[in-house]
């Protein structure tokens, strides 16, 4: 089985997001920018696939700016076999990012596409869900596990107060959670093959998808600053203050 494993470039999650001072986004000069932490959970599971002899080749694709190729070769020096980047410096959303892995699920014809359960930048939650109902695929979102028994895949999710396993009939959609499992560095060995594997770069068009911004952002804003806390001497001091304040009888 091919499994298809969806990586986007992101601000990396270290970095506190400095919101441009006309409110229009976060500002991305100079900021360091890394693969999704829940696609680098993505192609951490389609190499576990792998390993366990359920899966032939993985392939990675990015939709993005000539940076991507960067995240891109990480995933393949994690242990991908090929990558595909469409390449474009318009911000695409999660519809058109899905239009775009159906066209390359449709040229590819994997078994199994696996995402991230969100990208931690627009925090959308979006794109898988779009691209199992464009494809007409069955989804299992929010995977905890992922086990592969034939033409089935049974996903176990993180719902709300526990965990639920579906069975999937393949080829099937399945999103990342957190806990899925830990994704490994890739080690300079393979930091160097990876510079040899296989990168295709593709563009919108070759997928007749109009990528062209269906929202527009009105305004982004940062979080209101944390108050500076208070020490106390003692619980007499603590329960007085919480007192005045309201916040005990
Ligand atoms: P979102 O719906 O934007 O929160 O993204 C969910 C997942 O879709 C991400 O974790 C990625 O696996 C995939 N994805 C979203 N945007 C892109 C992109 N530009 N390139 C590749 N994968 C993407």
């Amino acid at each position: 089985m091919k499994v298809l494993v969806a990586v986007k470039r992101v601000i990396d999650y270290n970095v506190k997001p400095r919101v441009k001072a006309d409110g229009t986004g976060v500002d991305l000069a100079n900021v360091k920018m890394s693969m999704n932490p829940f696609d680098e959970i993505a192609v951490e599971e389609a190499i576990r696939l792998k390993e366990k002899g359920a899966a032939e080749e993985i392939v990675a694709v990015s939709i993005g700016p000539a940076k991507a190729q960067e995240t891109l070769r990480t995933a393949l020096a994690m242990g991908a076999d090929r990558a595909i980047l469409i390449q474009t410096d318009d911000e695409v959303e999660p519809l058109a990012v899905a239009k775009l892995l159906k066209g390359v699920a449709d040229e590819e014809q994997p078994g199994l596409v696996i995402l991230g359960k969100q990208a931690i930048d627009d925090d959308s939650n979006q794109t898988g869900q779009m691209l199992a109902a464009l494809l007409g695929w069955p989804q299992g979102t929010f995977a905890s596990k992922v086990e592969l028994a034939g033409d089935k895949v049974d996903v176990t999710r993180e719902v709300d107060g526990g965990l639920e396993t579906v069975r999937l009939n393949t080829p099937a959609v399945v999103t990342t959670d957190l806990r899925l499992n830990e994704p490994r560095y890739a080690s300079l060995p393979n930091i160097m093959k990876a510079k040899s594997k296989p990168l295709a770069t593709k563009a919108p068009a070759d997928y007749g998808v109009d990528t062209s911004p269906r929202l527009t952002t009105l305004k982004v804003s940062e979080p209101p600053r944390r108050q500076a806390g208070v020490k106390v001497a003692d619980v007499d001091e603590l329960i007085g203050k919480l007192k005045n304040l309201g916040v005990v009888a």
